[in-house]
C-alpha cells in the first residue's frame, strides 16, 4: 500500500515542500500528475483541490505529490486557485491509489468517482430557515396547524423538509409566510440532527440481539476489524447494527451504510428516523444534483453524520469515519462492471482497514469470500441463529414439475394456486417470484420459428406488453411488435414464448379475480419515490398478491405475507458461472426469508425440476452451512475464488476482425508461468453488446500470486488497436 507519510495537519507545519512545485492529479482517466508551480503566498497541502490550466482550458484537480524534478521556470504552468474546501484526506487518496493498484484502472478515472459529478468545492451559500412569528394565520386550518406545531417543535427548518414533517405542500408554506406567520430567515449549514438524538422508539433488545451487539460494540474505536453479522431474515440485524451506528455517532463520528438497491433505502430511512429521529443523507443516482452538491460540502466539512447509499457512497470524502456498515454484503450488484471495475464490498474492506476502523458485514446469508475470511479468522462472527420474537423461519417445500403438469400458457401449479387462495381468504399476502421481467423473454414466429433478437446484442427481445414495447435488456434498445415476420413475411404470426413477470400477473388475474394484484421489478419501479410508494401499499395490505423479480428478495419487511411460490426455481442454475448454485441459493433463500415476518408463520413453494439438486434439499431442509461447506470444498478443489484468483480480459470493438486479432494476440502473448492457466480467447456468451464484438480471455492463478503485475506485464506486452478496447476485470462476476 502506498505511503503517503505525515496528516495533512502535520504536513501543513511542512510548507515548504509544497511552496515550489507539485504534481497535480486531473480526474481523466489517465494515470501520470502534471506539474505546477505554486504562485507565492497559496497555501497548499497534499489533497489541496486546485483550479489548473490544462491545454487551452482549466480543469480541477487534486494536489497529490511533490515534483521530483522540477520543471525549468519558464516552462511552468501554475496553478490558478485553490477551493476554499477541504483537502481529500491522506485516507481517501490512498485509497485512490489502492483501487487503481487492484483494478488496474488509471489513477485519474478513479478519482473521477470522487470529484466528477455533482460535487460542491465553494462553501455552501446560506440556505433559508423557517420560524413561527407571533401573528396567527386566518383561517387556522389542519395544515396550517401542522406547519406551525412543526415549526415550533424545531424552528429554522428548510422548506422541503418542513414540507415532509408537516405532510402538507410547500404552497401551505409560502402562503403562510405571505401571510406573515412565519418568518424566513438566512442561515448557514449546520449539523444535522445527530447533536439532538432523541432514541425516540426504545427497541430492547433480546438477548440474543445483545450478545452480538456487543461483540460489535466493542470493535469500535478498537481500529480495523471486519465483523460478519450473520443472522436469519427478520433476526433483527438492522436493530443490532444501529446500536453499533448510535454509538460511533455518539462519539461525534461519520457512518456510512452501504445498501445494495436503492429501492431499499426508503423503508431504510424510516426505521433509522424512527430510531433516530432525524434523516440521514441519501447517496444514490435516484438523488438530485442539487442534494448531492450540498451532501458531498456536508461530508467532507464533517457536518454530515451518516450516509447511507448504493455503491458510489464509498467514495465520498468523509473526514472522520468511524464506522461502516454493508447491508447485504453477498449481493452481487456490489460489484461494478463498467467505469472503474471494482467490489464495493471489498473496497469497503480496503477503506475501512485504511482508515483504521471497523466494517460491519451483514447478511442472512454472507458470500463464500466472506465465510471463507471468518473460517481463517480475518473477520469476526456475531450470529443471530433465531428470527425475532415469535417469529419463525417459513416452511419451504418443493414441488416436483417432472410430476406435476401444467396446461400450456400456466405456470402457477393448482398446489401453489390452493395455497394463495387459502392466503387471500385469511386476509394474509402471497407472493409470486420469478426472476424474468416483461411479459415473454422470448418472442418467434409459428410459421418459420424466427426469433426476435436485439439489432446490437446477442440476446432476444423481451416483451414488455405493458408498453406494448419489445425491449432489449443489455442495451435498452425498443421496439415495436412487428406485424409481419422479417423472415417469411407471415402476418400476425409472432408467438410469445415463456412467461415473464406480467404474463404472470396475466394468468393471476384470471385465477384470483378479486385480488389486488401489483408487480415489482426494476424497471416498473424506477425510482426510490415510486419503490417506497409500493412497499407502503404491501405494508398497508392493498395489495394481496405481489409478483416480482429478484428486487422483492432484498431485505423488505412484509409483516403480512405468509406465502411464497417460487416459479422457476431453477432458473439461475443454468449458464454454469462459478457462482451459479451459490448465487441462486442466496436469490431463493432471501426470496423465502420475505415470507412469515411477523406472528403468522410462512409457507414457501419451490416448483422445480430438480427437486434433487443440493441446493433444493438445502433449502428445504435449512441446512445451509452444510450447502456453503460442499460450495467452498468444490471450490477449493478447483482453486476458485477465494481459493485461487480470477481476471478476466474483454476485447471489445466495432470490428470483428480487429476484435479476434486482438485476442489472439492476447493469447500468442499469454504470460507462460506453470500456475497461470488461460482460458480463451472465445467469442463472449453475450458475442455482440451494443453493437461491439466481444471475445473474453480468463487469467486464473494461485491465491499468493500477484496477478496484477502479470496482467500489467501482459497488457504492455500486446499491441491494441486505437479502435479495440481491452477492459480488465479483476474478481469477474459476470463471465457474460
Ligand atoms: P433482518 O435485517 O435480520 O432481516 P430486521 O432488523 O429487519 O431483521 O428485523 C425484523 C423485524 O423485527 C423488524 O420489523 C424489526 O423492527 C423487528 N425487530 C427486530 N428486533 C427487535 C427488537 N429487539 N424489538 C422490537 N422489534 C424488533
Ligand atoms: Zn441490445
Amino acid at each position: 500500500m502506498a505511503d503517503f507519510g505525515a496528516s495533512a495537519s502535520a504536513l501543513e507545519l511542512n510548507m515548504k515542500a509544497l511552496t515550489t512545485q507539485v504534481k497535480v492529479l486531473i480526474p481523466l482517466p489517465i494515470s501520470s500528475t502534471y506539474d505546477y508551480g505554486v504562485p507565492p503566498g497559496l497555501q497548499i497541502l497534499y489533497g489541496s483541490i486546485v483550479r489548473v490550466p490544462l491545454g487551452n482550458r482549466t480543469v480541477n484537480g487534486v494536489v497529490w505529490a511533490p515534483s521530483s524534478k522540477p520543471l525549468p521556470k519558464k516552462s511552468l504552468k501554475f496553478i490558478i486557485e485553490k477551493y476554499e474546501c477541504p483537502p481529500l484526506s491522506n485516507e481517501l487518496r490512498q485509497l485512490v491509489r489502492w483501487v487503481s493498484d487492484y483494478t488496474l484502472s488509471s489513477l485519474g478515472s478513479v478519482l473521477q468517482m470522487i470529484m466528477r459529478g455533482p460535487i460542491s468545492l465553494n462553501p455552501l451559500p446560506l440556505k433559508t430557515g423557517y420560524q413561527v412569528s407571533n401573528v396567527l394565520p386566518n383561517p387556522l386550518t389542519p395544515a396550517r396547524q401542522r406547519v406551525l406545531k412543526v415549526l415550533r417543535e424545531t424552528p429554522l427548518l428548510e422548506l422541503a423538509e418542513l414540507s415532509r414533517r408537516a405532510e402538507t405542500s410547500t404552497a401551505v408554506i409560502k402562503r403562510l409566510v405571505a401571510a406573515g406567520a412565519i418568518l424566513t430567515q438566512k442561515i448557514p449549514e449546520g449539523p444535522d440532527g445527530t447533536s439532538a438524538i432523541q432514541e425516540s422508539s426504545q427497541i430492547f433488545l433480546s438477548d440474543q440481539q445483545t450478545v452480538a451487539a456487543e461483540q460489535i460494540k466493542a470493535t469500535l474505536g478498537q481500529g480495523f476489524s471486519a465483523t460478519l453479522l450473520d443472522g436469519v431474515t427478520g433476526s433483527g440485524k438492522t436493530e443490532v447494527y444501529f446500536e453499533a451506528i448510535a454509538q460511533t455517532l455518539a462519539s461525534k463520528l461519520q457512518v456510512l451504510v452501504l445498501v445494495p438497491e436503492i429501492a431499499l433505502t426508503a423503508q431504510w430511512l424510516e426505521r433509522f428516523e424512527r430510531r433516530f429521529s432525524f434523516r440521514p443523507i441519501e447517496w444514490h443516482s435516484g438523488v438530485s444534483k442539487r442534494i448531492k452538491q450540498r451532501a458531498w460540502r456536508n461530508v467532507i466539512d464533517g457536518r454530515t453524520s451518516i450516509v447511507v447509499g448504493a455503491r458510489s457512497a464509498l467514495f465520498l470524502p468523509f473526514s472522520k469515519l468511524g464506522l461502516i456498515v454493508v447491508d447485504e454484503e453477498h449481493d452481487s450488484s456490489f460489484k461494478q462492471t463498467d467505469g472503474v471495475i471494482y467490489n464495493a464490498r471489498d473496497t469497503a474492506v480496503v477503506r475501512a482497514s485504511i482508515a483504521n476502523i471497523p466494517i460491519v458485514l451483514s447478511s442472512a446469508t454472507p458470500s463464500l469470500e466472506t465465510t471463507v475470511n471468518v473460517e481463517r479468522h480475518r473477520y469476526g462472527l456475531a450470529r443471530l441463529p433465531a428470527r425475532h420474537g415469535s417469529a419463525v423461519l417459513p416452511v419451504i417445500e418443493a414441488i416436483d414439475m417432472r410430476t406435476t403438469p401444467l396446461k400450456r400458457g400456466q405456470w402457477i401449479s393448482d398446489d401453489l394456486v390452493n395455497r394463495l387462495v387459502k392466503t387471500f381468504e385469511a386476509s394474509e399476502q402471497g407472493l409470486l417470484f420469478l426472476n424474468r421481467r416483461g411479459y415473454a423473454p422470448l418472442t418467434l414466429c409459428r410459421a418459420c420459428g424466427h426469433r426476435l433478437e436485439c439489432p446490437n446484442c446477442s440476446t432476444w427481445l423481451v416483451e414488455h406488453r405493458l408498453e406494448s414495447q419489445l425491449r432489449c435488456h443489455y442495451c435498452g434498445y425498443s421496439s415495436d411488435l412487428p406485424t409481419n415476420c422479417s423472415s417469411c413475411c407471415a402476418e400476425d404470426s409472432f408467438a410469445a414464448c415463456g412467461p415473464g413477470v406480467e404474463r404472470l400477473a396475466e394468468e393471476a388475474t384470471k385465477l384470483f379475480g378479486g385480488a389486488k394484484i401489483d408487480i415489482m421489478a426494476s424497471d416498473t419501479m424506477n425510482s426510490p419515490q415510486a419503490a417506497h410508494k409500493l412497499v407502503e401499499r404491501m405494508t398497508e395490505r392493498k395489495i394481496d398478491l405481489l409478483i416480482g423479480t429478484q428486487i422483492v428478495a432484498k431485505g423488505h419487511h412484509f409483516p403480512y405475507l405468509t406465502t411464497i411460490g417460487v416459479i422457476d426455481a431453477d432458473l439461475g442454475l443454468s449458464g454454469g458461472d462459478l457462482r451459479a448454485a451459490e448465487r441462486t441459493y442466496q436469490l431463493l433463500h432471501q426470496v423465502a426469508g420475505r415470507a412469515g415476518r411477523a406472528e403468522k408463520p410462512g409457507h414457501v413453494v419451490m416448483q422445480t425440476y430438480m427437486p434433487e439438486h443440493p441446493i433444493m434439499k438445502a433449502l428445504a431442509s435449512g441446512d445451509r452451512d452444510n450447502f456453503m461447506q460442499r460450495e467452498t470444498e468444490s471450490r477449493r478443489v478447483q482453486n476458485m475464488p477465494p481459493f485461487g484468483r480470477l481476471a478476466a480480459l474483454i476485447v471489445s470493438g466495432s470490428s470483428e476482425v480487429r476484435v479476434t486479432e486482438t485476442a489472439q494476440r492476447f493469447a500468442t502473448n499469454a504470460p507462460r508461468e506453470k500456475n497461470i492457466k488461460i482460458f480463451g480467447p472465445a467469442p463472449a456468451p453475450l458475442a455482440l453488446l451494443r453493437g461491439k464484438h466481444r471475445h473474453r480471455l480468463l487469467i486464473k492463478t494461485p491465491r499468493d500470486v500477484n496477478i496484477q503485475a502479470i496482467l500489467r506485464l501482459w497488457l504492455e506486452n500486446v499491441r491494441v488497436p486505437s479502435t479495440v478496447k481491452v477492459r480488465v476485470d479483476v474478481d469477474p462476476y459476470s463471465f457474460l
